[in-house]
């Protein structure tokens, strides 16, 4: 008996479709074989785990309880290309990672499609800056766009039933596969030509030439500003102390005029030392001195040529040394001069100087005599140029475009002659290589490590990192003081406004802003739940690392509860840009207290059940107990900082040791454990989650009434209340939210304990309305140069443990 062919395609379209309509609209009438391939084909998505930055986050969320993904099909997540059909490229798209994407997607099984989750993906979002490709049509086609910074979990999800309903339309899907003419297999398959379909302009093709509207190309240092002409006091004066002064009449005693202490520095004791003479001081600093200086906190450098006021050199170094015996700090200025200036390493007092010294060669072009490798550490290595001297582009679509030839230029170095670089040698024959990332499962962000194995042991390691290079500190010198605040969210997309905060007390002290208790109150807090996000990410993921499959879903549903809270007080999950100088965007909404209390009395029980189902577990006890081990003074000597200073017996926390934002007034407890390897790291931040929820309980009840910004509209933005009521407030008000605050000349230093360790903000003002150089002290930085010491002598296996354990951040790291 035969049967009616169209009768059962419609039947299939009933039922399995159950939209007729859409096969109707197929330009030529699918045959049922198509419509099965298409119902297939959308109903199973196979996407690739990737990502590239923040949006991944969200991303990533949406495979968890709360979304659950799995709803659409699409919960599989591959490890290699070669089994996805799906790529969803979410986060920005950096020129250093872009060979990596376009490999991806090449390597990727037909048919495939693409998402573009994000305004980075999309455009190159807030980031029109040297390093960032300005979206990622311009390498590889895409599908559907999902619009946001980031895009909430559900539009990731509508992303997907549009390309589901995209897929459901597919002409004759199965004519490429017969070899028939016709028919489409796989997403978009138009390749953008440069000029057609393409363009560097984010507009579009055709619109060169034409000005962009809206103040992103409004020159910065435009005519008429009125901040510029507005009277500011000059930055306070550091009082110096008893042991201050004993320390400066030291080092005029052993160095005379080669030294030079400064009168008037904002923030800690500063001297200027010629570039002949800074070994032989950062020597004594660090072991004769009165006051010693155990830390190489941080080190960077300034191109002056741009000043209002000329100065003489060209440029400045600035290390920051810190003393963790007499909790001081001390700055230290190198003035340079000469377009191809040079200073001596200073890796023979410190070994972690190395990093620091390479990223100033990198991205200022001062040469480090006698440095050991002195090569780009954040650039791809062909790249022209040290962008963060003055005289470099700093917008993106001020560049040629990044397009197919600058994939091939900026390919990754070849994983063996990176071991090679690092110690002269060759792998032996009987190494073996393994290189893991830029985009690994396991490395948490864009980040490289090549490994030298012998069997399944570590002999050897290199470390490859700037994937995630948003040419961050660049983009500051063409914000606004306040402009800049949404990008220190994105700086360590995990701690939102715990970043704004530390950029926020740089500024305050240069303005000598007293900021009210309610602000600071709502500060702690807030910062307080950005570590309860972070260590519940930290902690599922680290574990999942390490195979345990359900304690993910766990911890993400408390986050989540975090992350509700963060966004009825803020308006956002991940980047709130909540803190203002001088306070908070707004005050406190109605309702947060009931929110605050039912999370902090509920959270207790959940780690306690984190503990029975995770901590308690033997296998994951036996894996990382006595693993990745670093000792005290190697992780003093390294610059290691937070819960990983911690792990390794150190009370040393700066909530603590010294207080900001008013943290002498909570009661909290610091974790510490003796043995610095994996298990003391994860025990440290385990513990510390319960002593954020005392500290969140204590703002909970003792919340101060009052103002929630300060009443210096010199630099504020004023209460929307007082604008309406005086006109002073109102001429404020317009100033700072347009051309922005006048803050004083000078610079200062600011850092805090954020969720990853410390966090510090340098920043230079010129006295004008945006910073003329900022610099960020990553917490991660430290730490994931001080690996091999963790990681050389144990097994492969071992190493993910160890990376998992350190909880570094991509986008800290690389900034
Ligand atoms: S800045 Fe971060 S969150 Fe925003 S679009 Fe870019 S990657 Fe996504």
């Amino acid at each position: 008996m035969g049967y009616d062919a169209e009768a059962l395609t419609k039947a299939v379209e009933a039922a399995v479709l159950g939209d007729a309509e859409a096969v109707r609209m197929l330009p030529e009438r699918a045959s049922l074989g198509d419509v099965l391939v298409n119902w297939c084909q959308m109903n199973s998505l196979w996407p690739l785990f990737f990502g590239l930055s923040c949006c991944f986050i969200e991303q990533a969320t949406v495979f968890t309880g709360v979304y659950d993904i799995a709803r659409f099909g699409a919960e599989v997540l591959r490890g290699s290309p070669r089994q996805a059909d799906l790529l969803v490229v979410s986060g920005t798209v950096f020129k250093k990672v872009a060979p990596m994407v376009t490999r991806i997607y090449e390597q990727m099984s037909r048919p495939k499609w693409v998402i573009s989750m994000g305004s980075c993906a999309n455009t190159g979002g807030m980031y029109d800056v040297y390093s960032v490709v300005q979206g990622v049509d311009q390498l590889i086609p895409v599908d559907v766009y999902i619009t946001g910074c980031p895009p909430r979990p559900e539009a990731l999800m509508y992303g997907l039933i549009t390309l589901q309903d995209m897929i459901k339309r597919k002409n004759r899907p199965l004519k490429p596969v017969l070899g028939l003419s016709g028919g489409q297999l796989g997403g978009r398959d138009d390749i953008l030509e440069v000029g057609v379909s393409k363009d560097r302009d984010t507009r579009g093709p055709g619109m060169q030439g034409i000005p962009v509207r809206g103040t992103s190309v409004t020159p910065p240092g435009f005519a008429g500003s009125r901040s510029e002409e507005m009277w500011t006091p000059p930055p306070p004066v550091l009082e110096f102390s008893a042991r201050q002064t004993v320390l400066r009449k030291a080092i005029e005693e052993r160095f005379g005029e080669l030294a030079t202490w400064r009168e008037d520095p904002v923030d800690m004791p500063t001297v200027t030392v010629s570039a002949d003479h800074v070994v032989d001081v950062l020597k004594w600093l660090k072991h004769e001195s009165p006051v010693k200086y155990e830390r190489f906190e941080d080190l960077t450098a300034v191109d002056e040529s741009t000043r209002k006021v000329p100065v003489e050199h060209d440029f400045t170094l600035v290390y920051t040394l810190t003393s963790l015996s007499a909790v001081e700090r001390l700055r230290l200025r190198v003035p340079l001069s000469g377009a191809e200036p040079e200073a001596p390493t200073a890796t023979s007092v410190w070994a972690c100087a190395n990093w620091y010294e390479r990223e100033v060669w990198d991205m200022f072009g001062i040469r480090f005599v006698g440095h050991p490798e002195l090569r780009r550490l954040i650039m791809p290595r062909t790249w022209p140029g040290h962008p963060l001297r003055k005289s470099e582009p700093h917008r993106a679509t001020e560049m040629a475009p990044y397009l197919e030839e600058d994939v091939l230029r900026m390919q990754p170095e070849d994983a063996g002659e990176l071991l090679r670089r690092l110690h002269a040698t060759s792998p032996t024959k009987r190494e073996f290589v393994l290189n893991i990332g830029p985009h690994h499962y396991s490395t948490h962000g864009v980040v490289r490590f090549v490994l030298e194995l012998h069997g399944e042991e570590i002999v050897d390691m290199a470390s490859d990192i700037g994937f995630h290079h948003r040419g961050a500190e660049k983009i500051a010198e063409h914000q606004s003081w306040h402009q800049y605040i949404p990008y220190t969210d994105r700086l360590d997309y995990l701690s939102g406004v715990a970043n704004n905060l530390t950029y926020l007390l740089a500024i305050e002290k240069l303005c000598d802003i007293t900021v009210p208790a309610r602000a600071q109150c709502v500060r702690v807090m807030l910062s307080e739940f950005f570590r309860l996000s972070n260590h519940l990410l930290w902690l599922g993921t680290m574990v999942q690392d390490l195979g345990m499959m359900t304690p993910v879903f766990h911890t993400f549903r408390e986050r989540e509860q975090v992350l509700d809270i963060i966004e009825t007080i803020t308006g956002a999950r991940l980047h709130p840009a909540w803190l203002r100088i001088g306070g908070l965007a707004m005050d406190l909404p109605e309702g947060w207290d009931t929110m605050v209390r039912d999370f902090v009395s509920g959270f207790p029980k959940r780690v306690r059940s984190y503990h029975r189902l995770i901590s308690g577990n033997p296998i994951l006890r036996a894996r990382i107990r006595g693993i990745g081990p670093i000792t005290l003074e190697d992780a003093i000597d390294h610059g290691l900082t937070g819960p990983n200073l911690r792990a390794c017996g150190k009370e040393w926390d700066l909530r603590k040791v010294t207080p900001y934002s008013g943290y002498e007034q909570y009661d909290f407890d610091i974790p510490t454990r003796e043995d610095g390897d994996c298990l003391a790291r994860y025990e440290v931040r385990f513990e510390e989650m319960l002593q954020s929820n005392r500290i969140i309980s204590q703002c909970l009840e003792g919340m101060p009434s009052g103002r929630h910004i300060s009443e210096d509209y010199r630099y504020c933005i004023p209460d929307k209340k007082d604008t309406l009521e005086d006109i002073e407030s109102l001429i404020h008000h317009f100033i700072n939210a347009t051309r922005g605050p006048k803050v004083p000349a000078g610079e200062a230093y600011a850092v805090t304990e954020s969720p990853r360790g410390e966090q510090g903000f340098y920043i230079v003002s010129d006295g004008g309305n945006m910073p003329y150089r900022l610099h960020m002290r990553s917490a991660g930085y430290p730490t994931v140069q001080a690996l091999p010491l963790m990681t050389i002598g144990h097994l492969l296996p071992d190493f993910i443990a160890i990376i998992g354990s350190t909880d570094y951040i991509a986008p800290d790291l690389d900034r």
